[in-house]
This record gives structure tokens, C-alpha cells and sequence, in this order.
């Protein structure tokens, strides 16, 4: 690995992913740098998630925080998508409740499930990762899932989001999001899955293997 780390940005400003990322990016070749120490830059720049695919939402992003700074930018775009729902929440995940609180979220995902049995509540987290290289114009995108299926209740207080109401598959359905340790969801979750994707990208668009 060679000494000289290349710093690149990463467009979030969630501190539970901030927390992930940083562990996934310990043992590469690149350094990230969140939007937090960009606030100068930035400005009031506006950042209109409006597409209607995590492609699209996290291509929005990359793309502006890029050009903005004109240093290679990364930004993801995750939710929930749930087969009895259409694969709803989806893109839709922070704000599908009024309230847009995490509890609210999963609240209004249990209450729509109540009817739904065990052999209906499939569900997968997607992450699409979106690289943008403003000096070249270099754009790519990679996706992570995870599978797995809603739980009847809340269970677990790790993590974020619709985490305790989530059995993963990994465990056969026996542990729920919320009661995995960080440390133990990068090579097994969603966001793992898409971001050591984009590493093994840039590695490549680098040609540092
Ligand atoms: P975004 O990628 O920040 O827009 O996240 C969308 C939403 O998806 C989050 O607010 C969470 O509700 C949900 N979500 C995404 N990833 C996870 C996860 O790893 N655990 C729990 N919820 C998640």
C-alpha cells in the first residue's frame, strides 16, 4: 500500500454512517473526508434528492458535492424496500412517516404489516454508491443488499433507522439489525457490500492493484 493516501469526500453528514465508513476506509488506500469539514465550500449549496431510484438520488449528490469542491466525491443512497409493499419504502425510507423519525418510520412499516404472515415480510436494504471524479468527469455507480424480514416488534438498540424491526438473513432471522455490533455489519450489510464495491473501483481507477 503505498505511503501517500489519496483523500476523497464522502457526501454525508450522518453520524452513524460517518462511524461505518470510517471503519470500511481504515485499511485502504484513501482517506475520507465528510461533508462537516466542507462548510465554507459549500455554502448554502442545495442538495434536491428528488430521483426516484437510489441510482439516481445518489448520482444527484456525488455530482453536486463534486463539483462543488472539485475533489472525487462518493455519496450513497440506502433505504429499505419490502415485497408485500411494492418495495416501498425504498427511496422513500427517511420520510415515509409525517414525523420522519426512525420510530415513526418503523412504526408505520409495522402497523401496514400487521396482517401480513411470517412467509410475506421479505425485505431488502439497498445502497447505491455513486463516484464522481470532477476532474475527468469519471462517473460510476455500485449497489449493496441486504437480505432479510420484517420482525412483528422492535427489537434491539444498535444502529439507526428501521434497524430494530429488521431480521437479517445472516442470522436466520433470529437477530434483528439493532442487536448486531458495528464492527460486525461491514462485511455483511448493505453499505459494506456497495462502498468495498466502490473501494475496489477506485483501486482500479487509480491502478493502485
Ligand atoms: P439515506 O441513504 O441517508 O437517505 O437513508 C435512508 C433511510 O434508509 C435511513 O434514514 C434509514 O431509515 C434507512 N436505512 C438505510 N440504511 C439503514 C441501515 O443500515 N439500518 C437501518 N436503516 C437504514
Amino acid at each position: 500500500m503505498p505511503n501517500h493516501k489519496k483523500e476523497i469526500v464522502i457526501a454525508t453528514e450522518n453520524n452513524g454512517k460517518i462511524e461505518e465508513l470510517k471503519r470500511i476506509f481504515a485499511n485502504t488506500s484513501f482517506v475520507p473526508r465528510f461533508l462537516s469539514e466542507f462548510t465554507e465550500q459549500l455554502g448554502d449549496t442545495k442538495i434536491l434528492e428528488n430521483a426516484k431510484t437510489f441510482e439516481g438520488n445518489a448520482l444527484i449528490k456525488a455530482i453536486v458535492v463534486g463539483e462543488k469542491l472539485g475533489i472525487l466525491t462518493l455519496a450513497d443512497d440506502s433505504g429499505l424496500c419490502v415485497d408485500a409493499l411494492d418495495g416501498d419504502p425504498g427511496v422513500y425510507s427517511a420520510r415515509y412517516s409525517n414525523e420522519g423519525t426512525d420510530i415513526a418510520n418503523y412504526e408505520k412499516l409495522l402497523k401496514e404489516m400487521i396482517n401480513v404472515p411470517k412467509e410475506k415480510r421479505e425485505c431488502y436494504y439497498n445502497c447505491t454508491v455513486a463516484i464522481y471524479d470532477p476532474e475527468t468527469n469519471f462517473v460510476e455507480t455500485v449497489s449493496g443488499k441486504w437480505q432479510g424480514r420484517i420482525a412483528k416488534e422492535p427489537r434491539g438498540s444498535k444502529s439507526f433507522g428501521y434497524a430494530p424491526i429488521f431480521l437479517s438473513e445472516d442470522s436466520n432471522f433470529k437477530k434483528t439489525n439493532a442487536e448486531f455490533d458495528p464492527e460486525e455489519l461491514t462485511n455483511m450489510n448493505h453499505r459494506g457490500k456497495a462502498f468495498l464495491g466502490a473501494i475496489k473501483i477506485l483501486d482500479e481507477y487509480f491502478n493502485l492493484k
